[in-house]
């Protein structure tokens, strides 16, 4: 089944073309890895599948529901697309449990025992059971990231999006957080990841895509397309990484 489609999708930001006509079919189940040169459209791409940026051309369907659908269809798609950002976005002010438990509350209607029970097993799922009582302030990068992820999965999205979620975390912190990613991955979560952790990509991805300019310029199974770029451009950009 087809989770996501994009069908002749284009975004322009005034003048400037980011999404050039992208047809795009995800399955259920895909661990779609995106790559490509900075300003290529990745994090738009991503972001026009939840809804954070509207698009101006073509359509973009998700779970069966237009992005271009009314306000009400919208908040759907956005319960069902969870995102986790380069930059955490924790609420400062708020715990490690408070932030998991925040959307579950506020979203799904659970009842404050309910969601911090949830937020719990969330938290000890990503390793951080020992932690819900602390600040982001009080935890590493990683440490965030792994609140930021349990957070998005609480609100129980059928797809998770990822934009470049080790790129603001130092080498040695990465790895917790691309072991999270992989379990979920294994879990059988359908996945969209923005990221240069290429040996992620080989590992994890079941499908690579390579962006440029706005448009899809390689998609095809992680090994093949690493190990035999179809591009020069590909083949230089995965030289760089
Ligand atoms: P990537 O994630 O691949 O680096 P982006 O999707 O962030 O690329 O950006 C693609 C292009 O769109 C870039 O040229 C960027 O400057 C432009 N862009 C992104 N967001 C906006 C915005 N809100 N307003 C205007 N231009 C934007
Ligand atoms: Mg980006």
């Amino acid at each position: 089944m087809n989770i996501i489609e994009f069908r002749k999708t284009s975004k322009h930001f005034g003048p400037l073309k980011v999404l050039d006509e992208i047809d795009l079919t995800i399955a259920t189940g895909e661990v779609v890895v995106l790559i490509g040169p900075s300003g290529s459209g990745k994090s738009t791409l991503l972001r026009c599948i939840n809804g954070l940026e509207q698009i101006t051309g073509g359509d973009l369907v998700m779970d069966g529901i237009s992005v271009r659908a009314g306000k009400r269809q919208l908040r759907l798609i956005r319960q069902e697309a969870g995102m986790v950002f380069q930059q955490f976005n924790l609420f400062p002010q708020m715990t490690a449990l408070e932030n998991v438990a925040f959307g579950p509350r506020q979203v799904r209607g659970l009842s404050r025992a309910e969601a911090r029970t949830l937020a719990l097993g969330l938290l000890e799922k990503v390793g951080l059971a020992e932690r819900a009582h602390h600040h982001p302030a009080q935890l590493s990068g990683g440490q965030q990231q792994r609140v930021a992820i349990a957070r998005a999965l609480a609100v129980q999205p059928k797809v998770m999006l990822f934009d470049e979620p080790t790129s603001a975390l130092d080498p040695e912190l990465k790895q917790e957080v691309l072991t999270v990613m992989r379990q979920l991955a294994q879990e059988g979560m359908t996945m969209v990841v923005v990221t240069h952790e290429i040996a992620f990509a080989r590992q994890v991805g079941t499908r690579l895509i390579f962006m440029e300019h706005g448009k899809i310029s390689v998609d095809g199974p992680p090994r093949e397309v690493i190990d035999t770029p179809p591009s020069d451009r590909l083949k230089d950009f995965l030289q760089h990484v």
